[in-house]
C-alpha cells in the first residue's frame, strides 16, 4: 500500500513494526531499578558487545544518554570541550551545565568533526585561574552537518589527543549504526577509542523509545546513578527493551536503503531551481539543502503539506529532510515532482 503522507521531517517518527510489537507484548519483564529485567539486560548485554564495551545501560532517549555520560565523568566546574554545532551544545536543554554543572567549550569545526590539532589547543592547562577540562565529546552522524560521518580512525586521532592529558571521550552516536553502514565498518571500531558512547533505537532503528550507554563497567554504576537521580529509573521496561532487541538484530543492515534514498533525493533536489544541495556530502540518511529565495523553505514546507508531504524548516533558508524506513523509493518519487512543481515558478 503506498503511503498516504510522504513523511520526511525525521527518523524519529518510525513507528514500531509488528515483530516489535510481539516481542513487546510477550517481553519478559521485572524491576529494572532493581537490575531485575532480563529483557533490558539483554538489550544492554546485546548492545555492550556490539560495541565492543563491558557493559550497557538503557536509558530514555539520546538527551538522557548523553547527560549520563557527561554528568558521570566530570565533576561540576569542568569544562567539556564539542564541536559548536554538536547536539548536546545545541539541543539539549543545557542539561550538562544544568545538571552537571559543567561549562561548555564550543568550537567551530568545518564539518562538525573536531581535527585533533582543536582539540589539543582547547584543552585547558593548569592554572589556579582555568577550568579543568572533564571531557571531549564527538558525534557520529553529525545531525547538523547533514548526517556527515567521520571514520574510526578519526575518532581515534581525537582521542588520542584527549587521552595523553588524562580526558575521557564521549561518543554521541546518535546514528552511529547509519555510521556503521555507510562505511561497511562494524560499529565496535567506532566505539574502540572512547570511553563512552550511547545509541539511539528510537530513530532509523524504528523503536518506539530509548538509547543505550556502554562503558566500563565502573563507568556503567556511576551512570546508573545519575540515570535515577534524573528520574530515568524505569521499572518493567522490558517492554520497551524488547523492540529494541528487534531494532538491533533485525533494522541495522536495512539502513543502507535510507542511504540509497535520500542520495536519490538529493540528486533530484539537486536539479531544482533555487535549491542547493552538495550531494556528495549526502553520506547517509539526512539530506539539507538551501533555498535562494526570501521566504522560499517557508513556501517550501506549506506547498508540500499541501501535497501530503512533510519536510522540516531548520532555518529561514534551510530544510533538512530524513529518509527512514517509513519512506520508500517511491515516496522518493512521489515527492520530487512535488517539490519541482512549487518551485517551478521560482
Ligand atoms: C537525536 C539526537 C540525540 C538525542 O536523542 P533523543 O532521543 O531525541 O533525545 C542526540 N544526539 C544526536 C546527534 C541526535 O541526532
Amino acid at each position: 500500500m503506498p503511503h498516504d503522507v510522504v513523511d520526511l521531517r525525521s527518523d524519529t517518527l518510525t513507528l514500531p513494526t509488528s515483530a516489535m510489537r510481539e516481542a513487546m507484548a510477550r517481553a519478559e519483564v521485572g524491576d529494572d531499578v532493581w537490575e531485575e529485567d532480563p529483557t533490558v539486560q539483554r538489550l544492554e548485554a546485546m548492545a555492550a558487545a556490539r560495541l565492543g564495551k563491558e557493559t550497557g545501560l538503557f536509558v530514555a532517549s539520546g538527551t538522557m544518554g548523553n547527560l549520563v555520560s557527561v554528568v558521570s565523568q566530570t565533576r561540576p566546574g569542568q569544562e567539556i570541550v564539542l564541536d559548536a554545532d554538536s547536539h548536546i551544545f545545541n539541543y539539549e536543554v543545557a542539561g550538562s551545565a544544568v545538571i552537571g554543572g559543567v561549562q561548555t567549550h564550543p568550537i567551530r569545526t568545518e564539518r562538525g568533526f573536531l581535527s585533533p590539532e582543536q582539540v589539543a589547543g582547547a584543552i585547558r592547562p593548569s592554572n589556579v585561574h582555568i577550568p579543568v577540562t572533564g571531557l571531549v565529546c564527538v558525534e557520529n552522524t553529525h545531525n547538523r552537518h547533514g548526517g556527515a560521518v567521520c571514520t574510526p580512525e578519526d575518532i581515534a586521532a581525537v582521542a588520542a589527543v584527549a587521552h595523553r592529558a588524562g580526558v575521557p571521550v564521549h561518543l554521541d552516536g546518535a546514528r552511529l549504526f547509519n555510521a556503521a553502514v555507510a562505511l561497511g565498518r562494524p560499529a565496535r571500531d567506532f566505539a574502540a577509542p572512547v570511553d563512552s558512547v550511547t545509541f539511539c533505537v528510537s530513530k532509523g532503528l524504528g523503536a518506539p523509545v530509548g538509547s543505550v550507554v556502554c562503558g566500563t563497567r565502573d563507568f556503567i554504576a556511576r551512570a546508573r546513578r545519575v540515570r535515577k537521580m534524573v528520574g530515568g529509573g524505569m521499572r518493567q521496561v522490558g517492554v520497551l527493551a524488547a523492540a529494541g532487541i528487534v531494532a538491533l538484530e533485525h533494522m541495522v543492515d536495512r539502513l543502507a536503503e535510507d542511504h540509497a534514498d535520500a542520495r536519490r533525493l538529493a540528486e533530484g533536489l539537486a536539479a531544482l531551481p533555487k535549491l542547493r544541495v552538495d550531494v556528495a556530502r549526502v553520506q547517509t540518511n539526512i539530506v539539507i539543502f538551501a533555498v535562494d529565495r526570501p521566504g522560499g523553505a517557508a513556501e517550501l514546507v506549506a506547498g508540500a503539506a499541501a501535497r501530503k508531504i512533510k519536510i522540516h524548516a531548520i532555518g529561514p533558508a534551510s530544510i533538512r529532510c530524513v529518509t527512514h524506513k517509513d519512506v520508500d523509493d517511491a515516496d522518493i518519487e512521489r515527492a520530487l515532482p512535488a517539490f519541482a512543481e512549487i518551485t517551478r515558478a521560482w
